[in-house]
Formats: C-alpha cells, sequence, structure tokens
C-alpha cells in the first residue's frame, strides 16, 4: 500500500511533532499505533529496506493460521495506522536526529529537518546474505537465516548452512534435529570452525565444504526456489533450502549520532521498557539486541516504547510521584 507523504516537510507544524518513529517495520508500526491510540501526533520515516521487505511468510505470528507475508503484515499495519489522521508517513532515509529532552530532537532527511518531542528508533539490522547474481529473489523463499522461523517447514529437506564460524556450525547441528540431509559451507576464505564444534558436525555427519560460493542455480518453473548452488571450486551442491548463518549488523547510525549508548554486541541498549541512555528516546525491534529477532518480539517492544514514550510527554502534575 502506497503512504502519503509527509505534508510538512519544513516542520512547520506549531510545536513539531509528538513522536518520531524511525523505521516503519513490524517495531516501527507497532510504535506508531500505540502513540496513535494515545492521541499523539507521530511521524514514521521508512524507506522500505529491512529485514520485512523480503519474500518471507510468517508463520510463527499468532492469529494468522495460514501465514502472512510480511509485507502485507506491514500492509495491514498502515492500513491500520490511516484510521489515524494524526499518524503520517515520510519515505525519507534519516541521516541523523540531534537534540535533547529538554529542547526536543531535530530529526535530519532528504535536506529538511523536523522537530519532535520525542524519537523510537526502530531501525533493524542489515543482514549478510551471500550475494550471488539475483540472490534477493531466494531471500524468504527458500534463503534463509532463522530456525525458529523456517526451520520447521525444511525438516527432512536438503539443507545447505552456509557460515564459517562456530555460529553456523551450532545453527547446522540444531537444524539436524528437524533433517540429517545437511552440508555446511563455509563461504569464505577462513574457516574458523573449532575443532570442537568440527568434531560436533562429523560426528553427526554434516560434511563441511570449505569454498566460495560463484552462484546458484534456480528450481525450473518456480520463482525463488534455489535448486543448487555452485562453488568457486566447481561444487555443485544441491538443496532444498539455503540458511545463511553470516551475520548481520544493527543499523545504528542514527542512534549513534544522538549519542545513545550501544552494548558490547554493537546494538542499542535499553531497559525493559525500551527507554535508551538519553532521555525521551527509545527503542525498538531488532535494533535492541543480537537475538529473540522476531516480529512477536518487534511489535512488542514497539509497544513498550511507545507507552514509555507517551508517559514521558504527559507533564509533571499527570504522573504519580
Ligand atoms: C528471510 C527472513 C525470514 C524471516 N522470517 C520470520 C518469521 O517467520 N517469523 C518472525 O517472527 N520473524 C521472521 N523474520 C525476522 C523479522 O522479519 C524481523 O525480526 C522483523 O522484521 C524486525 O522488525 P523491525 O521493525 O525491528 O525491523 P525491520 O523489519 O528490518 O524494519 C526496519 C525498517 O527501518 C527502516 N530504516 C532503517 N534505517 C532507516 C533510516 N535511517 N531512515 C528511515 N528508515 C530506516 C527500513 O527501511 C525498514 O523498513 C525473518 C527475517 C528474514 C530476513
Amino acid at each position: 500500500m502506497d503512504v502519503a507523504a509527509a505534508s510538512d516537510p519544513e516542520g512547520s507544524e506549531p510545536g513539531g511533532t509528538d513522536a518520531a518513529v524511525i523505521g516503519g517495520g513490524p517495531a516501527g508500526l507497532s510504535a506508531a499505533l500505540q502513540l496513535a491510540r494515545y492521541g499523539r501526533r507521530v511521524l514514521v520515516f521508512d524507506t522500505g529496506h529491512g529485514r520485512s521487505t523480503h519474500h518471507q511468510t510468517n508463520r510463527n505470528y499468532l492469529g494468522f493460521p495460514d501465514g502472512i507475508a510480511t509485507t502485507q503484515l506491514r500492509d495491514l499495519g498502515v492500513r491500520q495506522l490511516a484510521r489515524y489522521p494524526h499518524v503520517r508517513f515520510a519515505r525519507h532515509h534519516v541521516i541523523g536526529v540531534t537534540g535533547d529532552a529538554t529542547q526536543g530532537f531535530t530529526v535530519r532527511a532528504q535536506g529538511h529537518a523536523w522537530r519532535a518531542r520525542t524519537v523510537v528508533l526502530a531501525t533493524g539490522v542489515l543482514d549478510h546474505f551471500p550475494h550471488f547474481p539475483d540472490w534477493q529473489t531466494y531471500v524468504g523463499r527458500s534463503m534463509f537465516w532463522c530456525i525458529a522461523c523456517d526451520g520447521y517447514e525444511n525438516r527432512g529437506r536438503r539443507i545447505l548452512v552456509v557460515g564459517h564460524t562456530d555460529a553456523a556450525a551450532g545453527e547446522a547441528m540444531q537444524l539436524h534435529s528437524l533433517t540429517d540431509r545437511i552440508v555446511l559451507l563455509t563461504n569464505s576464505r577462513t574457516n574458523e570452525i573449532s575443532s570442537r564444534f568440527a568434531g560436533r558436525l562429523a560426528a553427526a555427519g554434516v560434511p563441511v565444504v570449505h569454498d566460495r560460493i560463484k552462484g546458484a542455480e534456480g528450481a525450473e518453473g518456480t520463482d525463488g526456489r534455489l535448486a543448487a548452488i555452485v562453488t568457486r571450486g566447481g561444487e555443485r551442491l544441491e538443496l532444498d533450502a539455503l540458511f545463511s548463518i553470516q551475520g548481520a549488523t544493527p543499523e545504528t547510525a542514527v542512534a549513534r549520532d544522538l549519542g545513545v549508548r550501544l552494548n558490547r554486541h554493537g546494538y542499542v541498549e535499553v531497559d525493559t521498557e525500551q527507554c535508551t541512555s538519553v532521555a525521551g528516546v527509545y527503542a525498538a525491534g531488532d535494533i535492541t539486541a543480537p537475538h529473540s529477532h522476531q516480529v512477536s518480539a518487534a511489535v512488542h517492544e514497539g509497544a513498550q516504547a511507545a507507552s514509555a514514550a507517551n508517559y514521558f510527554l504527559y507533564p509533571p502534575e499527570l504522573k504519580a510521584p
């Protein structure tokens, strides 16, 4: 669904907006919904290139017996928000946010600036999927990363786990509980799998191929189903699904501009109410932790961040001591 551009590109609305939500994935949309229902004016910035914009169907999100495409879930969220005229969208890439809780915040994008009294960061992460011609076609259809999301549908199938660390070896071992047809491909110059994990893989009968990906063959007549991965060394590895365990980078450029504290993994540090180290700034979704990257967690954290931001916006006389 198309979303309206912000009608207030210069931030000329008196007092700016109550809340700027940076990121329009499940976390940001959930935050916007809760804030809207508190009667807050919300401006959602989103570039539409996140984890929730690939081809996957979510089958572990409660309430959708047949599963739901993540893009459809986003569309439904935008439709739900359309009922609240005080929520607006801007399809802009935010390059920075400055300010503080006392003076208010300034959001910068596309050469313009917007004023906001609070900020919710929901910018997600960038996956390091293996890159080969047309790799994006396969993401969410036969190229995955998460056993909780896509392990069950691939039980008994041929799975190629791609990664060169103990994390990849661990995922291969975990997937082994769903299928014994697993091969691990390092896809790296180095093989950093420890001897302990190498021994476990060997004992489970999981072959390790130390080579790099040259290209992929799609299954004929299908859209986005992988048939084989071809390596630079000339191997042809037939598969039904690829699980990429090559990591992800949190999208923290805006958080760093604000001076928000990051944890030792490089994710935004939050407390149980999604408050960051900067007063008036909240964070939700994949950006807050290296694990539990799920739609359910993003939706919960977005709602929690919104409640905390809303409470922050009340004048002191409305708050119990
Ligand atoms: C292949 C695949 C399969 C998955 N399957 C499942 C599943 O079955 N079940 C499940 O629960 N989860 C699944 N996930 C994980 C799930 O998609 C994520 O946990 C979820 O999308 C996180 O939501 P988020 O809002 O934190 O981030 P995202 O969905 O990544 O949204 C972040 C948004 O922020 C925007 N953004 C980032 N930086 C800026 C900026 N500077 N300015 C403006 N906008 C910005 C991006 O454009 C993006 O739209 C899957 C993920 C992938 C990749």
